[in-house]
Parts: C-alpha cells; structure tokens; sequence
C-alpha cells in the first residue's frame, strides 16, 4: 500500500486540477491520495468524480495557522465538510487570502515591480489565492526565475519586503474545530525551518496534550536529523507520524508518493476520524 496523505490541487496553489490529481496519483501507483488544499474542500467534488477504481481518496485540507507570531499548517482529515463552525472558520481563512494578495501586490508597486492584481487572479482562477500565485506572476515578469526564488526576504518569504499576513487559526482552536467536526489533525512540516520560524518542542507537546493526532515527519523540508529528532518526539509525545509529498504539481518540484505514511497509521487515522469516510474509487468521469 503507498499513501500520500498531502497534496494540492487548483482549488489553492497546485497546479493539477482535483480530476488531474487523482489520475496523476493512480499513474504514479499510489493506493491512497489525499486532497488537502489550503483552506478550502472546494476540490472534493471533482477529485471524487474522477477517482480511478484501486485509489482512494482522504478528504481533507490544510489549515493555516498562527501561534506566539509564527505561521504553522495543520493538516485535517476526514472532517465534515459542512460542519458549521470549522466551515466558518475555514472560509473566514480563505476570503482574507484576496485582500492579503492584494495587499502583497501594492507593496511590489511600491517596490517598483509593475504585477497586477487581475494578473494574480488569473493565475489563481477559482483556487484560494495564496504566495505561489503571487511568485509566479513575478516569475512572469521575469523578477525572480521560478517560484521558490520568491520565497527570500526580499520579496514574499514570511516578513519580506512584499509580505502580507492574513488571518490565521490559533492552532489550538484548529484542533478543537476539526474535533468538533469529526476529523483528525497532523502538524504539516513542524520543522520546516527554510520557510521561517519553526514552533518549539514545548508548543508541540502541548497540541498533543490538547489533542493533535499526529505530525507529518518525512517530508522535503526535513533533513535526516529533523526526522529523527521527530521521530523520537512523536514516540515521546505518543503522536501519530505521517509522510507525504505535499505535491503542488509543476509549482513544486517534488513528486506525488515520493514520501509516504505507513499503512497501519493510516488505518489509525481513519478509525479515529467519524467525520467522513475515505472514498473508494469507482472508475471516474
Ligand atoms: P500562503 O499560504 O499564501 O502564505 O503561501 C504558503 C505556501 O507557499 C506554502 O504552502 C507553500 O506551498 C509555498 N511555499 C512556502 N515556502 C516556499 C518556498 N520556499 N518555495 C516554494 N514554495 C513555498
Ligand atoms: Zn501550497
Ligand atoms: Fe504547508
Ligand atoms: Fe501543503
């Protein structure tokens, strides 16, 4: 069994669209993929219209969230898509994502970079607009080469020149929404300290003790030492662990299943998870 418990489609930042998605991870061999785009389930519907028999998609979405100033990510799963309170919470996110991307744009005017909101818009068409959008619009004015060069201080790395906040999650309150709604939570990336400040072992132990489920370990942004270290955390902390690609298609350069999560924890997170339930593939549109 290979399961791929982290990836985007076009309803945020990646670039395969939800029915792109699931057919790109049956082609790579993946058993299971999960659909967890930043802030919104909009991409459910499709992904599961498409899903080619022998795959099996876990709903779910990645939560943007903020504790002591530093950003985090919170993985959901299986959670009730039309649970009221997490459902409120997730669009509150998701609608500050148009004005903060606007924000970023004035402040590139302002640095004499001549990218345009309709541009960033067109780019991100139906998807919740986030920073790749707004680094591939500079990658077309030719500013930066590609996508990941945008992420540096001087332009829309977390406090950089062009940088915008926008409403994030106490990650505490993320656990108890997702709770309510009948989902399990994974810490995405903990240590993934080249996108900015990481959030310490003490904070970690205590989404623990308030509930989180799991952290993501093997990832890209982890190196060997931070996955052992992890390892010998979630242990420690009795936390489920996870790996994933975090695929964002051609925004991105890893591939769908080039890490994976261990059978027996997925089988954990779905007897935990009351929200919803993994959606066997039927043939797809
Ligand atoms: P946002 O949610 O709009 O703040 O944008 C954050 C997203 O930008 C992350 O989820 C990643 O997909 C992407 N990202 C963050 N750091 C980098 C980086 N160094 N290179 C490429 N993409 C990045
Ligand atoms: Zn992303
Ligand atoms: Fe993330
Ligand atoms: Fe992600």
């Amino acid at each position: 069994m290979r399961i791929d418990l982290h990836c985007h489609s076009t309803a945020s930042d990646g670039t395969d669209t939800p029915a792109e998605l699931v057919r790109n991870a049956a082609a790579a061999g993946l058993d299971v993929v999960a659909l967890t785009d930043h802030d919104t389930t909009r991409g459910h519907a499709e992904a599961i219209a498409a899903l080619p028999s022998g795959l099996t998609l876990v709903t779910g979405a990645e939560l943007s969230c903020r504790i002591g100033g530093v950003g985090m990510h919170m993985l959901a799963y299986l959670f009730d898509p039309e649970e009221p309170a997490l459902l409120a919470e997730r669009e509150l996110v998701r609608d500050d994502r148009v004005p903060r991307a606007r924000a970023m744009v004035a402040k590139l005017n302002e640095l004499g970079v001549p990218v345009a909101w309709e541009q960033v818009a067109r780019i991100a068409g139906e998807g919740s607009v986030g920073r790749p959008h707004v680094a591939a619009a500079l990658v077309e004015l030719g500013v930066v080469p590609t996508v990941g060069d945008a992420f540096t201080q001087d332009w829309l790395a977390d406090g950089g020149r062009a940088y915008a906040e926008k409403h994030e999650t106490d990650p505490f309150e993320a656990i108890r929404l997702v709770k309510g709604a009948g989902g399990v939570t994974v810490f995405a990336h903990p240590a993934a300290d080249k996108r900015g400040r990481t959030v310490p072992e003490s904070v970690i132990a205590e989404l623990s003790a308030a509930g989180l489920d799991g952290i993501e370990v093997d990832h890209m942004d982890h190196d060997a030492d931070t996955r052992g270290r992890l390892r010998g955390l979630a242990k420690d902390l009795g936390l489920l662990v996870t790996g994933s690609s975090d695929y964002h298609g051609s925004r991105k350069t890893c591939e769908l299943g080039e890490y994976t999560t261990d059978p027996e924890v997925y089988a954990e997170i779905t007897r935990r998870a009351t929200g919803a339930f993994p959606v066997p593939g039927t043939g797809g549109a």
